[in-house]
């Protein structure tokens, strides 16, 4: 019997973590925090799981919404075994220790959460058991109630460096989670590619741009071309821009297109700025390009030249020394410097705020990505005059959602899980792939109800 329970993250983009439990053995696929919340709020709900077996975490890929929990199960759960991909285990590292550095500034008492050291996190990240790609293992819990292992393959998922999809085989189940998948290339990544998947049963499908109209999308090549376009006339005016973005996977992404478009003289000469923890993230993507699927193996991230914005404490320094700022949070959340930046772009008539990537409606970036020149918009709980120009461009990490459609069709299983996405996304892609095959069973997941099959 196989009893599929999600802890978290299946109505939204947010800690994701979903427990399965075949034949008494307990695996948990991804164990994230939702970043737009503090506290236990923002961690899977660990209590669902508490007289059910635990042996085993899968972890997709090391986005904050995949991995960010993971030392709190821990400390809860010290007993369970980990694996990643390589390349998940190497950033997970830099972004395990991070969100250490940040929490440690929160006042973490208050919501019944211990913080976790550095010398745990270090001993963390050591036990994790890092996988190739397409390389089959076999897992058995303490409890497992058959004599037929579970075997588990990871399988490139391009979306991020390390990203992988996880297929689960046991008796006649074939259970594939896509965690987040991006068939089309990026400039890095190579998109995912399905031949490798194979026959399946069961699918847990995340539907992030589920509900986003495709016809606004355009490939990476066309946005390359209209960002470089509106780019120059800022850069042309003396103003800077600021783009936020994830500091793992989008600002790779995009020093890697940035410097594409000034390599072919597409855009203008300009200053690139960056910060925070992306240079380590960005040397991890350069040791690995040559074992990974990766489009431009020649290019060096740390070789293309940047300014750290941490060095800089005078804001009047980008009105004078213009330039393009990679700056985290990508959907600009309270207290990262893409929010500070913005609360001073938002004052000067010559910048540009360029938005690339996807933003949750209940994130502080939504109000700006939705605004215009002159609007007056409540940011910060205050009042605010859009003095800047505000752009809004595509630049996919994710699958739109005729891809979605397309891996369903492709893998065709009996069943489908939505999980990863608004109630909205889920409902456009669960309608469309009935439309299509009236005999699939689709589940529309959600925290804590369990579905067995
Ligand atoms: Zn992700
Ligand atoms: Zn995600």
């Amino acid at each position: 019997m196989i009893k599929f329970l999600p802890l978290g993250g299946a109505s939204d983009i947010g800690a994701s973590c979903f427990y399965l439990n075949i034949n008494s053995t307990g695996i948990l696929l991804d164990c994230g925090v939702d970043p737009r919340k503090k506290g236990k709020e923002s961690l899977p709900d660990f209590s669902l799981i508490k007289n059910e077996p635990l042996d085993y975490v899968l972890i997709s890929h090391a986005h904050q919404d995949h991995i960010g929990a993971l030392p709190f199960l821990v400390q809860e759960f010290p007993h369970v075994i980990v694996y990643s991909t390589y390349q998940t285990k190497e950033i997970a590292e830099i972004v395990l220790h991070n969100a250490a550095n940040i929490l440690a500034k929160e006042n973490l008492e208050q919501t019944e959460l211990r913080n976790y050291t550095h010398e745990e996190i270090d001993l963390l990240v050591k036990s994790i058991i890092d996988v190739d790609y397409k390389k089959e293992f076999t897992l058995k819990g303490y409890a497992h109630s058959s004599d037929e292992e579970i075997k588990i393959t990871f399988l490139d998922a391009g979306h991020i460096l390390g990203s992988a999809s996880i297929k689960i085989e046991f008796e006649n189940e074939v259970i594939i989670y896509t965690g987040d998948i991006n068939l089309s290339d990026q400039s890095l990544m190579v998109g995912a590619d399905l031949t490798d998947y194979g026959k399946v049963t069961t699918l847990i499908l995340e539907t992030t741009y589920g509900a986003t109209d495709s016809t606004k999308l355009g490939t990476w090549e066309s946005e390359s071309k209209r960002f470089a376009k509106y780019a120059n006339k800022i850069l042309h005016n003396n103003g800077s821009i600021l783009i936020p973005v994830f500091a793992l996977g989008k600002t790779q992404e995009m020093l890697s297109t940035i410097y594409s478009l000034l390599e072919n003289k597409s855009l203008t000469e300009t200053n690139i700025y960056t910060g925070g923890v992306s240079k380590e993230i960005s040397n991890v993507y350069d040791r690995n390009k040559f074992i990974v699927n990766y489009n431009k193996k020649d290019l060096s991230l740390r070789n293309i030249p940047q300014i750290n914005f941490n060095d800089i404490t005078d804001l009047t320094n980008y009105n004078k020394q213009n330039g393009i700022i990679l700056a985290s949070s990508g959907m600009i959340l309270k207290d990262t410097p893409s929010f500070r930046f913005t609360e001073y772009w938002l004052m000067q008539k010559k910048f540009a705020i360029f938005i690339v990537g996807y933003i949750d409606e209940t994130a502080p970036g939504y109000v700006i990505s939705q605004a215009k020149k002159n609007d007056l918009i409540l940011f910060n709980d205050k009042p605010q005059k859009v003095n800047c120009t505000i752009e809004r461009f595509y630049f996919s990490a994710h699958s739109k959602r005729e891809e979605l459609i397309e891996i369903v069709k492709k893998l065709n299983p009996q069943k489908l899980i939505l999980v990863h996405g608004s109630e909205e996304a889920k409902n456009w892609i669960g309608e469309k792939i009935l439309s299509i095959n009236k005999n699939l069973k689709v589940y529309s997941a959600e925290d804590n109800t369990q579905i067995i099959f």
